[in-house]
């Protein structure tokens, strides 16, 4: 993979860029935000950043947040120090695909490189239906949500649990399970952030956004049939069917 290592400390970048050449990785390397961004807006066929979150100049999240709004299509692997809950959700929300915690063995990173790698090679993919229900569709391929055909702009995280809550719609999903699908890589998370984000998301989804209902004391569910006579079990049943 072609590689932009922005990591301000000399000494870890120069074993993290001997380790990822000799795994014939191409390394550029950046000691701060700024060189970072000048070189991710300059390489061409960079395949991924591996991105400090310390960094003398600027945040490793402000960073990946211009990376994403200068619409530069690379994964973003976030390194960080704090091993904390609210880092990994402004890590992941910034922009980054995975994060690794410092202190980590090399192996990791390289884990973390090659899942990244498989999810950005092109060539045939398995066919992703659109998941819908009422005026909601989601087109996973696409990674675009729309209500009523008007596309609603959502974070990573908030596309993860509408996913989750469509594809089992009529179901109702814990906050645990909706913290594992959002929220993979972040054991820490607690139940509040997946409240924090289905309030965002029903803002979002504007009208649409009555169909996630508060399920209390247990979690959430994604009503399949809005405006319809609801017919419980059969929505249940339905949801289950096409789940597979
Ligand atoms: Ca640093």
């Amino acid at each position: 993979m072609h590689l932009l290592l922005v990591e301000d400390d000399e000494r870890l970048a120069r074993a993290l860029t001997r380790l990822l050449e000799e795994d014939r990785h191409i390394v550029e390397h950046a000691p701060d935000g700024q060189t970072g961004l000048e070189l991710a807006t300059a390489m061409d066929g960079l395949d991924a950043v591996i991105l400090d979150i310390g960094l003398p100049d600027m945040s490793g999240l402000e960073v990946a947040r211009r990376i994403r709004k200068a619409g530069i299509d690379v994964s973003i692997l976030m390194l960080t120090a704090r091993d904390t809950v609210n880092d990994r959700v402004l890590g992941l929300d910034a922009g980054a695909d995975d994060y690794v915690v410092k202190p980590f063995a090399y192996q990791e990173i390289a884990a973390r490189l090659r899942a990244l790698g498989r999810r950005a090679e092109p060539g045939p993919r398995r066919a992703e239906p659109k998941l819908a229900a009422g005026a909601i569709v989601l087109d996973e391929a696409a990674r675009r949500v729309t209500v009523n055909g008007r596309t609603v702009d959502l974070s990573p995280r908030e596309f993860s649990l509408l996913e989750a809550l469509l594809r089992h719609a009529g179901r109702v999903l814990s906050r645990d399970q909706l913290l594992d699908h959002a929220w993979p890589f972040s054991v820490a998370v607690t139940p509040n952030a997946v409240d924090a984000y289905v309030h965002y998301l029903r803002t979002k989804l504007g009208e649409a956004g009555a169909q996630i209902e508060t399920v209390r004391g247990v979690g959430y569910r994604l009503d399949a049939t809005p405006g319809g006579a609801r017919t419980g079990d059969d929505v249940t049943a339905d949801a289950a069917a096409a789940d597979g």
